[in-house]
C-alpha cells in the first residue's frame, strides 16, 4: 500500500509534539488518498519510540540509523529521504514547518520533482489530491494549495493545527533504510551546538501556551513578569518587534512578519497593540487573551477574552491567583 510520510522531529531524543500532531494530519487524510501512515526516523533511537509512533498511527517507521543525521548540515538527512521517496514512491510527505526542515524540504524538492508548500494549518483530499489551507497576508487571506499532478507534495504543518491523539495502534514496524551520504553531503560538519538561554521553557513554536510582550511592559525587567507567567502556566515566552528592537527581549523571540509564526492553544498577549505585522505571526492561536489599558487596542479585534488594565497590576494577580492554586 501506498504510504503517506511523516518526518519525525525528534530534536532532543524523543519524538516532540508537533510529530505526534503531524501524525495525526496524517491519519486524517491518508484514508481518502489510499495510503497508510509510515514514518521516517533520521538518526538513531527509532526503536525505543516505535510505540509511541505505533500509538499515534504509524504502521511503520523507516529508520536511517546514522550519526550523519546530526553531524552534518541538512544534506545528509536531504539525501536519506530522496533515496527513501525513491524507493517507497509515497503519496505525500508530512514535515514540521520549522526553518531547519525546511531547508530539508525545499532540497529535497529539488531532487525528487516536488512541490513544497509550508505552514499548512488545515489537510483535506480532493480529487485524490492532498489540498493544505493556510493563512497569508497576517491572517487575511486564507489559501487552498496542492502540489501540480505529477509532482511529490511535501507539506509542512504548523505547530498545534491538529491535536494528538492516540488511535490505539500498535508498535511501528522498524524498517532500516541503508544509505552512504555522498562526500558532497557531508562536507560541511556541524561542529558545535550551543544550547542557548531560555532552553528551559517550551519553545514558542511548540509551545500550547505563549505569554507575549510588547511596548507596553515598560522595559527588560517586564519580562521577568512574564517569565514567572510562562512557567507557572508551563508556557514560552513571546515578544513584540518593538520589544525586541528595544533590547527587552532577544529576537528570536520576536513573534510576526519578521519574526517567528506560532499557533498555540492559549495566546496571551500583555501590553501589545496587535498591529498586523504582529498578528501576522499569532492569528492562528486558537484562543486569544489580551491585556491592555486602551480598550481600543486593535488586539481586542481578535482576542477571545480581553482585559482592559495595567498589565503590571493585572500579571501579579494572575501570578498570586496561579501560585495560590498550586499551593
Ligand atoms: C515590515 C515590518 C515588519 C514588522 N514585523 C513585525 C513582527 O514580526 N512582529 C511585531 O511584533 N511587529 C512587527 N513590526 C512592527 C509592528 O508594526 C508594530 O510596530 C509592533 O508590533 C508594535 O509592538 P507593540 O505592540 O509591542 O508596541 P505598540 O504598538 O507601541 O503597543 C504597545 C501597547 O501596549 C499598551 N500598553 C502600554 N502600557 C501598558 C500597560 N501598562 N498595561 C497594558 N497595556 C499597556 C498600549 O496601549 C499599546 O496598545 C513590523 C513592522 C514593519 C514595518
Amino acid at each position: 500500500m501506498t504510504e503517506l510520510l511523516v518526518l519525525v522531529d525528534h530534536s532532543g531524543g524523543a519524538p516532540r509534539r508537533i510529530t505526534l500532531q503531524l501524525l495525526a494530519a496524517a491519519r486524517a487524510v491518508a484514508p481518502a488518498l489510499g495510503a497508510e501512515v509510515a514514518a521516517v526516523w533520521l538518526g538513531p533511537g527509532a526503536a525505543e519510540h516505535a510505540a509511541t509512533l505505533g500509538a499515534h498511527g504509524a504502521v511503520r517507521v523507516h529508520h536511517w540509523d546514522s550519526a550523519d543525521a546530526k553531524g552534518y548540515v541538512t544534506l545528509p538527512q536531504v539525501e536519506a529521504l530522496a533515496a527513501l521517496v525513491a524507493a517507497d514512491r509515497p503519496a505525500a510527505v508530512l514535515f514540521a514547518s520549522s526553518n531547519h526542515v525546511k531547508d530539508v524540504a525545499a532540497r529535497l524538492a529539488v531532487r525528487v520533482d516536488g512541490g513544497v508548500i509550508t505552514d499548512a494549518t488545515g489537510l483535506a483530499v480532493e480529487d485524490g489530491a492532498v489540498v493544505a489551507t493556510k493563512e497569508v497576508f497576517g491572517g487575511d487571506v486564507i489559501t487552498t494549495s496542492r502540489v501540480a499532478d505529477g509532482h511529490l507534495p511535501l507539506i509542512g504543518v504548523a505547530s498545534n493545527a491538529f491535536a494528538a491523539e492516540e488511535s490505539g495502534g500498535g508498535p511501528a514496524e522498524v524498517v532500516a533504510l541503508d544509505v552512504a551520504p555522498s562526500d558532497a553531503a557531508t562536507a560541511a560538519p556541524v561542529t558545535d551546538a550551543v544550547v542557548q538561554a531560555g532552553a528551559g521553557r517550551p519553545d514558542i513554536a511548540e509551545a500550547s501556551i505563549v505569554v507575549s510582550g510588547g511596548r507596553g511592559l515598560g522595559d527588560a525587567s517586564g519580562f521577568e513578569l512574564l517569565e514567572r507567567l510562562a512557567d507557572l502556566l508551563g508556557g514560552g515566552v513571546g515578544a513584540s518587534r518593538a520589544a525586541t528592537d528595544a533590547g527587552w527581549y532577544p529576537h528570536r523571540f520576536q513573534i510576526g512578519q519578521t519574526g517567528r509564526t506560532i499557533s498555540p492553544s492559549l495566546y496571551l498577549g500583555t501590553g501589545i497593540s496587535g498591529a498586523i505585522q504582529h498578528r501576522a505571526g499569532m492569528q492562528t492561536s486558537q484562543h486569544v487573551v489580551a491585556i491592555n489599558k486602551d480598550p481600543e487596542a486593535p488586539i481586542f479585534q481578535i482576542a477571545d477574552f480581553g482585559i482592559v488594565g495595567d498589565l503590571h497590576q493585572v500579571v501579579p494577580k494572575l501570578i498570586e491567583q496561579l501560585e495560590a492554586r498550586r499551593g
